[in-house]
């Protein structure tokens, strides 16, 4: 892409409105605007974060045997009824009328749509283990939108229902979205960790929360230190193991990790007092296995080997997609703007021309963004005639992985300008090493 033909509205101030520095940033990059509370416009940088976000939740949710599929935002209040849940939601809930005068609601979350499919078209044990999932906007009328897309009211959640015969089976499913979502976030360059949490009304043990350690998250975590040094990595699972995803669970669970809902001052004392921690996070996911509460009430029942009709043992499993964008920077930035990791960066690599309109800098430049795009990468090459410093400024508030900086000077010698966002190092060097180095 050529900046020049590009539509990346940066702001030269920082908005007031925006309280913590993930919110800055997207709103100074050109990411996002506010179209009205809680609700925003995607522009063309954030919505390219946005996407590859979305594609490795993808990835990794197939990955794991979880079938894609898509449901509507607006939903009919009949469903809400059967289970009950149409008077519980409360004002969280975004209640229309058709012209027909018929409920309606946009939803913000699918257990009764999945549930209700799931008993038009499955009848047998035979058809099970099944989970479905999609990747769809909800709505949800907090009460105090804020931060940014961290809590909007109308955000991008993926959430995935899984139906068993057993229990057994439908904790298997949770633990396949357990390794999933560490594998998912990881390749992020995001460390969530999953903590006990909260089961609600529902109650239950068989919850957790992945959380990103962050001063601006708004749960209050405790755990113990050690948890940190865990990673899943690139180690091989095979999801159909049930023995390899629950020594998962069991390495990544077995240390005190706990939201304050759940939290335990005794059992938190027993981690030497050098190991405690006592911090704040960010909810990026959580998972969650719920039994036959809504098969129950909605009588969604198979036909097991016995020839008897029994519910099904369902889980659902979230993650906030968009509010991941804001838990990224959050996580990985500095003074000067973003630093993306290299999984979900908008652009691969900056191009930055030091003198647009020098014949040799512009050849020399286009040179550079064939071999990268040749190569599948996309670059970004600023290619307007603004002033060095106002370029590099721009680079580094968007911060893509790697810049490139060319200029006549340099090019007398025959290298170009290498530079990492993370490190801030820069090296010297011909054209054709600094896009090795890239690739
Ligand atoms: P929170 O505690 O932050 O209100 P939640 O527990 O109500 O979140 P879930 O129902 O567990 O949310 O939904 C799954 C995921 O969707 C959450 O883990 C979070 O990452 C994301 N999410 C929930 N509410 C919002 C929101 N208002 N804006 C953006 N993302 C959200
Ligand atoms: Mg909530
Ligand atoms: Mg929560
Ligand atoms: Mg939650």
């Amino acid at each position: 892409m050529r900046l020049s033909r590009y539509f990346l509205p940066v702001l030269k101030e920082t908005p007031s409105e925006a309280q913590i520095v993930s919110h800055r940033y997207m709103l100074r990059a050109g990411m996002i605007k506010q179209a009205s509370a809680g609700i925003y416009s995607w522009l063309p940088l954030g919505y390219k974060v946005l996407k590859r976000i979305e594609q490795i939740v993808h990835d990794e949710q197939v990955r794991a045997g979880h079938i894609p599929m898509l449901m509507p935002t607006l939903q009919s209040a009949d469903l809400w009824r059967e289970s009950g849940r149409y008077d519980d939601y409360g004002q969280e809930m975004l209640r229309i009328k058709d012209r027909h005068d018929r409920d309606m609601l946009y939803g913000p979350t699918n257990e009764e749509l999945i549930t209700d499919i799931f008993r038009s078209h499955v009848s047998s044990y035979k058809d099970l283990p099944l989970t479905l999932y999609h990747i769809q906007w909800k709505f949800r009328d907090e009460i105090r939108p804020r931060f940014g897309v961290m809590r909007g009211r109308e955000f991008l959640m993926k959430d995935g229902y899984n139906f068993d015969l057993t229990k057994e089976d439908a904790l298997h499913a949770y633990n396949r979205h357990l390794v999933s979502y560490l594998r998912s976030y990881e390749r992020m360059g995001l460390q969530a960790i999953p903590m006990r949490a909260d089961g609600g009304p529902i109650g239950g043990d068989y919850t957790h929360e992945f959380l990103v350690l962050a001063e601006t998250g708004e749960s209050e975590v405790f755990y113990d230190s050690e948890i940190t040094d865990l990673k899943f990595g690139d180690r091989a699972i095979d999801y159909d193991s049930v023995e390899q995803c629950q020594a998962v669970l069991e390495e990544f669970t077995s240390r005190y990790a706990r939201t304050d809902e759940t939290h335990d001052e005794a059992l938190f004392n027993l981690i030497p007092e050098a190991r405690r921690r006592n911090a704040r996070g960010i909810e990026v996911g959580q998972i969650f296995y719920f039994g036959t509460k809504y098969s129950d009430a909605m009588n969604a029942t198979v036909q097991g080997p016995d020839g008897k009709a029994t519910p099904v043992h369902m889980g659902s499993h979230g993650i906030g997609v968009s509010r991941l964008l804001g838990a990224i920077i959050e996580a990985s930035h500095d003074d000067r703007g973003i630093i993306w990791p290299e999984g979900v960066t908008p652009f691969h690599c900056g191009i930055v021309n030091l003198k647009t309109g020098d014949a040799e800098a512009d050849a020399a430049c286009e040179a550079i963004y064939a071999a990268l795009t040749a190569l599948g990468l996309e670059p970004l090459y600023d290619d307007t005639d603004e002033r060095a410093g106002g370029k590099f400024a721009t680079m580094d508030l968007i911060g893509l992985p790697w810049r490139i900086t060319v200029g006549p000077r340099g090019l007398k010698n025959g290298i170009v300008e290498l530079t990492s966002r993370r490190t801030g190092e820069s090296v010297e060097l011909p054209p054709e090493q600094a896009i090795e180095r890239i690739a």
